[in-house]
């Protein structure tokens, strides 16, 4: 299938089903003796866009490591495409082949060109043949609208470029979840829009999404829900409109004082 009979598929799937996506029940986590997140419920539908922020420390990163084990929880449930995580290293992989993430230090492989970096895991994990592999990396890295870079080395691109490349490599994977961890904060403020943009277009063909951004245009315009988090705790959650406009909580209150 190329890219825009997954693109349909896509969106059919998410269109006709209130499906849910990631369920997290009553989770705690802990770095050896510091409580980091605290009693974490959070359900994600099928097609939903989430935006999470909160200050520097509030356990945004290790929420979303936690969705596709970069890190465990010690309490509590998280139940991902209707597998819960558990130390089952099969489960484990099962999901991480669903669910994309992009950091914000792109996290590229320095020595594997553009093409390659986007075609490794597709022909290794997936074990879709080569010029299967490279016909679909290129696919996404139109998308992304750098096909002239295919065979450069990250070190050769411009950060925007870079990410895109991580964006495009992920999508590679035909993920049905995509996690972003401030994909534009390392990012020279020229470079911010061509990042978001892709994000926004992931947005519109359904993709279900959860980013941690403070980019609050973005969350604004592409966003069903944000969710505040300060102290390991979900503060507050709301549609853009109730939360920039009506937030409930002073802590939100002030850090968007802060930030706005
Ligand atoms: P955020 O992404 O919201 O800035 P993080 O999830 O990165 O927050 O971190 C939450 C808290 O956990 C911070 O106090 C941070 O110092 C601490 N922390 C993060 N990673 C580790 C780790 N691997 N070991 C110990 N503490 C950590
Ligand atoms: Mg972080």
């Amino acid at each position: 299938t190329d890219v825009s009979t997954n693109q349909t598929e896509a969106r059919r799937a998410s269109a006709m089903s209130d499906e849910v996506a990631i369920q997290i029940v009553g989770m705690h986590k802990w770095y050896g003796q510091f409580h980091v997140l605290k009693d974490i419920d959070l359900t994600v539908a099928r097609g939903e866009r989430i935006v999470i922020c909160g200050p520097s420390g509030s356990g945004k990163s290790t929420l979303i490591r936690c969705i596709n084990r970069l890190e465990e929880h010690q309490r509590g449930k998280i139940i991902v495409d209707q597998t819960e995580l558990t130390n089952d290293i099969k489960k484990v992989d099962e999901i991480r082949r669903e669910v994309g993430m992009v950091f914000q230090h792109f996290n590229l492989f320095p020595h594997l060109t553009v093409l390659e970096n986007c075609t490794l895991a597709p022909i290794w994990v997936r074990k879709t043949p080569k010029a299967k592999a490279e016909e679909l990396a290129m696919q996404y890295l139109e998308r992304v609208r750098i096909p002239e870079q295919a065979n450069k080395f990250p070190g050769q691109l411009s950060g925007g470029q870079q990410q895109r490349v991580a964006i495009a490599r992920s999508l590679c994977m035909n993920p049905r979840i995509m996690l972003f961890d401030e994909p534009t904060s390392a990012l020279d403020p020229e470079m911010i829009k061509e990042v978001l943009d892709v994000m926004i277009s992931l947005a519109e063909e359904g993709m279900t999404m959860l980013c941690v951004t403070h980019e609050m245009g973005f969350a604004k315009t592409v966003a069903d829900r944000i969710i505040f988090m300060d102290g390991g705790e979900i503060i507050e959650q709301a549609p853009p409109e109730t939360f920039f406009d009506n937030p409930k909580s002073e802590r939100t209150r002030l850090f968007l004082s802060q930030i706005l």
